[in-house]
């Protein structure tokens, strides 16, 4: 027989806890973002930042289609992702499209 049923249970493999315990989140991270609390500055994981440039500002590089913004704003960044950007698939963009 050439039936392979077993393939079935590969997916119930129990789960190992891991470890280490939940540590608490450590305070260096995103200290900029304090004001709002939320994780605003998740828009820059689909960007590189450029800069910062003489004028100040922050610029951002998409890492799908490579388009460039010299002054980084992130709702810029968003609508970027979301309306205009021809390279970042589907499930990204309907992240931002909820905002
Ligand atoms: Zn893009």
């Amino acid at each position: 027989m050439s039936f392979e049923e077993d393939i079935w249970f590969e997916e119930t493999t129990p789960f190992t806890p891991a470890p280490e315990l939940e540590q608490p989140e450590p305070e260096l991270e995103e200290t900029l973002s304090k004001k709002s609390g939320r994780k605003k500055k998740a828009i820059w994981e689909h960007f590189e930042s450029i800069g910062p440039y003489k004028s100040g500002h922050t610029g951002a590089k998409c890492l799908y289609c490579l388009k460039t913004y010299k002054n980084a704003k992130p709702t810029d960044l968003e609508d970027h992702i979301a309306n205009q950007c021809p390279k970042v698939t589907a499930d990204i963009k309907t992240t931002y499209l909820r905002i």
